[in-house]
């Protein structure tokens, strides 16, 4: 397929679009069926043409899809409750349209909580190598990779990079107001942090009544097996920030908070942001994975997704060194990176959706309800590829 010339080039497209799916199946217009492990990249939650989510946006498109928040908007209270309830933290919400719009949030309430809750303002925030905390100006400054940052400066200051928690503990110095990391990074290699590096880096900050900000963009709704990956490492944050799967495939992110008062009237605010399309999607997708989780088949799926890679790295000791990640966000590690477009491609071809992290690292992030069945058939699709390669 060629470049189309009306889109400015920004994308690195593979030769290949879809026309619809079922499940966790994507159809191209030839009807060729994939098994879908990446999801969108981590949005569609719950795969697609999921009945009661379409009847949902039916019947909401029928009603109003946006009127802004000069006005209430009940489904955005409903979700907000409910986004509440399933991370059991004592929070409020924003609602945005995007992860990097959520982190952007997440920034401008850490600026004004050190512009006023200290006699000396405080406002560096610490955030960790090969993160990746969205492509607006400021969360691209907070991604700590400096060679996307090249040709975008001047940026906004008071950033710093820390190589892992331990070195982000040394760095906090009296200008400080926050550190700000994924729990397993996305982009940068599925590289899980270590659960007591996180817990001293979090009771330092609360000593110093400091900010952890927790990126779940990605990590977040379900993808760990729980509803939030800080839940399963048992930490409190100050702020935590949502958006790929939680209207799996309408745009919607949020920033919620334990710092309830910070922001005041004007301070912050979003034109699309919970609106009914978004809030009430995201309440019925929510309400869906929650019955799903309960019902224990959540973790049974992970189970078996993770033995399958588990199989992998024991049967092709040659061409893996480790798994990354954890729940339905992993990583194969490969041993030479030079297979990695390789792999990827051949999987295309084979009928299988697989992502890559880093540089050689072939990225799961399956629907979260992505069946036995589903899963069985990609993974022998996957198992195909690997033995034409070796
Ligand atoms: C995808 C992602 C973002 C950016 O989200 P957008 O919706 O693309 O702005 C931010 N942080 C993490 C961890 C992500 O995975």
């Amino acid at each position: 397929m060629k470049e189309n010339s009306y889109l400015l080039p920004l994308y690195k497209r593979l030769d290949l679009g879809f026309v619809k799916g079922k499940k966790s199946v994507l159809f191209d217009e030839n009807e060729k069926d994939y098994i879908d492990f990446a999801s969108g990249v981590g949005v569609n939650s719950l795969g697609y043409a999921n009945k009661k989510v379409l009847k949902t946006i039916n019947k909401q498109a029928k009603r109003v899809l946006h009127t802004s928040n000069i006005y209430h908007i009940k489904p955005q209270e409903k979700c907000a409750k409910r986004i509440v309830n399933l991370s059991g933290f004592d929070m409020k919400c924003f609602f945005c349209n995007s992860g990097a719009e959520a982190n952007e949030s997440a920034i401008k309430l850490a600026r004004k909580y050190g512009n006023t809750a200290f006699e000396t303002p405080k406002y560096k925030i610490i955030t960790i190598k090969n993160s990746f905390h969205g492509r607006t100006i400021a969360t691209l400054k907070a991604t700590a990779q400096e060679d996307k940052h090249k040709y975008f400066a001047p940026f906004p200051e008071g950033f710093v990079y820390a190589n892992d928690i331990k070195e982000a503990i040394s760095l906090i110095d009296d200008s400080t107001v926050a550190v700000m990391l994924e729990l397993i990074q996305g982009e940068g290699g599925i590289f899980m942090q270590d659960v007591l590096l996180v817990k001293e880096l979090e009771k330092v900050l609360k000593e110093k009544k400091l900010l952890l900000i927790i990126d779940e963009v990605q990590t977040g709704v379900y993808r760990s097996g729980e509803f939030l990956i800080s839940q399963h490492f048992g930490i409190k944050p100050d702020i935590v920030t949502l958006a790929k799967g939680l209207a799996s495939g309408i745009p919607i992110g949020v920033m919620m908070t334990s710092l309830k008062d910070v922001f005041t009237f004007g301070d912050h605010g979003s034109t699309f942001g919970g609106n009914f399309l978004s809030t009430a999607t995201c309440n019925k997708v929510l309400k869906i994975l929650e019955k799903y989780s309960d019902s224990g088949k959540l973790k049974q799926n992970i189970k078996f997704f993770d033995d399958y890679l588990a199989f992998f790295i024991n049967k092709y000791p040659n061409l893996f060194l480790q798994k990354n990640g954890f729940g339905f966000m992993q990583g194969l590690v490969l041993k030479d990176e030079k297979k990695l477009n390789e792999i990827i491609n051949s999987s295309l071809k084979n009928g299988l959706l697989v992502l890559k992290s880093g540089k050689n690292i072939i990225r799961f992030l399956p629907p979260i309800i992505i069946s036995k069945k589903e899963m069985i058939k990609g993974f022998n699709r996957f198992e195909e590829v690997l033995e034409n390669l070796i």
